[in-house]
């Protein structure tokens, strides 16, 4: 998968990237990621990518002309006919969650456009835009940040990424439940015992254990989650009397 970044602040983005399991991928060639400086296709001499919004106002707002060069330029770097999604991060867009990282990651390619200062002006995201996403309902200076998160994040979902295969499919909102509690040794810290189940070598009473955990979990951080988790009977079962408990508290 290939991620391009178009951004003011290039060397955060391939920095801030560049190590531990995503430096590894990038490494073995699984993924790569280009951030290309829009600054590098301004016109002007002195280099400008923003100016004064028209209707006046606070700030500055960056000019839709760099931006269009800088895309143009990757179009013809990827030199295929078909058109990458384009991604502009912005705190209206729609919340990035797990389910979308894992849809994005069936992408080829994906085109991050990070604003800053007030933002972007509007008919270049009219233009090149496909997908409008926010990492959070509060303001960041910059959708560098943003653009991390969410490569991150999507790139633990392409094969391949991730060692063990499985650890990204046993973690937090897969099945709409968040992860169990983990334990590693010492089995005796601080006087706090490793739960005995997890010492057991039952493995069906170790998967019983954590399901009911995930559900606990869930149900005291992101109650709002469980309605879409698929359980089995036992587990349906025990979901029905904690909800039944909690109800007649
Ligand atoms: N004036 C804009 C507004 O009120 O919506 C905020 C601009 S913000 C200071 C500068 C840039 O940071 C935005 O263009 C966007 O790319 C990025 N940004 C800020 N907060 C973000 C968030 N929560 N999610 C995604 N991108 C964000």
């Amino acid at each position: 998968m290939n991620f391009y970044v178009m951004t003011l602040f290039p060397e955060m983005i391939t920095e801030g990237l560049h190590t531990s399991i995503l430096g590894r991928a990038m490494d073995a060639g699984i993924i790569s990621l280009e951030a290309v400086n829009i600054r590098d296709y301004t016109l002007d001499k002195h280099r400008h990518v923003d100016d004064y919004p028209y209707g006046g106002g606070a700030g500055m707002v960056m000019a839709a002309e760099p931006i269009a060069r800088c895309y143009e330029d990757i179009l013809a770097k990827r030199g295929e006919a078909k058109k990458p999604r384009v991604v502009y991060l912005t705190p209206w867009g729609r919340v990035f969650n797990q389910n979308m990282a894992k849809e994005l990651a069936q992408e080829e390619d994906l085109v991050f456009l990070c604003g800053h200062y007030e933002g972007v002006d509007e008919r270049i995201l009219d233009e090149i835009v496909t997908d409008y996403v926010s990492i959070g309902d509060y303001v960041l200076s910059g959708g560098e940040l943003p653009a991390m998160v969410m490569i991150d994040a999507i790139s633990r979902m392409v094969p391949g990424v991730l060692t063990n295969e499985e650890s990204g499919t046993t973690e937090s909102f897969e099945n709409s439940l968040l992860e169990y509690p983990q334990y590693t040794r010492p089995e005796v810290w601080n006087g706090a015992s490793v739960p005995e189940v997890l010492l057991s070598g039952n493995h069906a009473k170790i998967a019983e254990w954590r399901t009911e955990r995930s559900i606990d979990r869930t149900l005291m951080f992101r109650p709002e989650l469980i309605k879409d988790a698929v359980l089995d009977k036992k587990a349906a079962k025990y979901l029905r009397a904690k909800q039944q408990e909690k109800t007649e508290e």
